[in-house]
């Protein structure tokens, strides 16, 4: 089948994932894309099945004795609920230039601006797929998941020589929870590649080190006006630990390899208040760093207002795959070395973020992300280059046979 009538195929299922459901997958409507999937491997000839938690895997034999390498590609089925993902009416366009109408009326149109969205420049004269502006397209990370079947297609119809391949589809990746019940030892390969990414050429294998921390302060209530050296304001020791922090440490003043202490939430009165936090540092010695930091903030609190006002608690989330792969980089050459030889130049810039592929990688099996030709996800203006995704099929398959 054509990559892009597949790809279609795959966007008309709505799959978006739920944060609110403690079941896996937290949406009913993901199985019908993975009976889908699992189908269509089986038609491969693959051997396949879909487990109970919805993750899908496919396995092909391999067809030598010589490559003994076991390579896999993993991609997720489901959507951001950032925007509907319900009724996507894709449309296939050659890109002249200029602002793109996607639908809406006469008087009020929905229009993606060159100037709003730089990224478009690069796909003058290429074929891109656009939303109707009334939902995201789902090329993440559909795209990804039909590169894939597409590739095992054209390998098997090719005949060349490959080693073994394991392939996954898994749910729920957009509400953190893709890897929580990925089967490494079922999977049965040597190192993996999420594609999961967006631009061509893109190879991700830096991502963040990730805690929350939670902040709780107790204080002490009494009558404001017979308050003198009795009261105990929990919500300003929570505004003073805050002020400790560092001001320029924050993500809307960081790019690139800078970390931060990101406050998401607060609330509390006299008696009582709470600050909720995110760090994030790619350097895992800054990382660690910043946590210290928060225990001597806490440490300092206490000492001053007495032991007990301050509670820190620090969680880690997920880790910098970078350390895993650090002597395992030859995984990430070879999709570099696959790209040149399909005439695409290798990019590889730090994730601000985290990827499923990172919490695989701790769990033992190195996973670098590998780009789709996506652009803009999570948005209404999301689209994908048909162009650009028949190079990530090709440097795929390159990956395939890769001895
Ligand atoms: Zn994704």
């Amino acid at each position: 089948m054509d990559l892009i009538k597949r790809f279609l195929n795959y966007v008309s299922y709505p799959t978006m994932s739920d944060e609110n459901s403690d079941t896996c997958p937290s949406s009913e409507k993901q199985l019908a894309l993975a009976k889908v999937l699992l189908k269509e491997l089986k038609a491969l000839g693959l051997e396949a099945k879909l487990d109970e938690y919805g993750y899908v895997y496919g396995f092909l034999k391999p067809n030598t004795k010589k490559i003994k390498e076991r390579v896999g590609f993993i991609a997720h089925m489901d959507t951001s609920d950032a925007v509907s993902d319900t009724g996507i009416k894709p449309r296939e366009l050659k890109y002249e230039g200029g602002d793109v109408v996607l639908g809406g009326t006469g008087d009020r149109p929905v229009v993606m601006k060159a100037s709003d969205y730089p990224c478009l420049a690069r796909y003058k004269g290429k074929n891109i797929i656009v939303t109707d502006g009334t939902t995201l397209l789902g090329g993440d990370d559909k795209a990804g998941v039909a590169e894939i079947v597409t590739a095992l297609e054209q390998l098997i119809e090719s005949g060349e020589k490959h080693g073994k391949i394991s392939v996954c589809f898994t749910p729920d990746e957009e509400i953190g929870r893709g890897a929580d019940h990925f089967d490494v030892r079922g999977f049965g390969a040597d190192y993996a590649y999420t594609v999961d990414g967006g631009t061509l050429g893109e190879v991700e294998y830096e991502n963040f080190n990730a805690a929350s921390a939670k902040v709780v302060v107790r204080g002490i209530s009494i009558h404001p006006g017979s308050a003198k050296n009795k009261m105990v304001n929990a919500a300003s020791i929570a505004c003073e630990f805050h002020n400790m922090l560092p001001k320029r440490q924050v993500p809307e003043k960081t790019e690139g390899y800078q970390g931060f202490f990101h406050l998401t939430g607060m609330s509390g009165g006299t008696e009582y208040a709470e600050l909720s936090y995110i760090i994030r540092d790619h350097d895992k010695e800054k990382f660690e760093a910043k946590k210290q930091l928060m225990r001597e903030l806490a440490d300092k609190l206490n000492a001053k207002r007495g032991e007990g006002t301050v509670e820190l608690i620090v969680k880690d989330s997920y880790y910098n795959m970078k350390d895993v792969l650090a002597d395992k980089m030859y995984v990430v050459e070879k999709a570099e070395a696959a790209m040149r030889e399909c005439g695409v130049e290798p990019v590889s810039v730090p994730i601000r973020g985290g990827t499923d592929g990172a919490r695989i990688s701790y769990m033992g099996l190195p996973c670098p992300n590998l780009c789709t030709g996506g652009e803009n996800f999570h948005s209404r203006y999301e689209f994908v280059c048909a162009d650009d995704m028949r190079k990530c099929v090709e440097i795929i398959k390159k990956l395939m046979i890769a001895k």
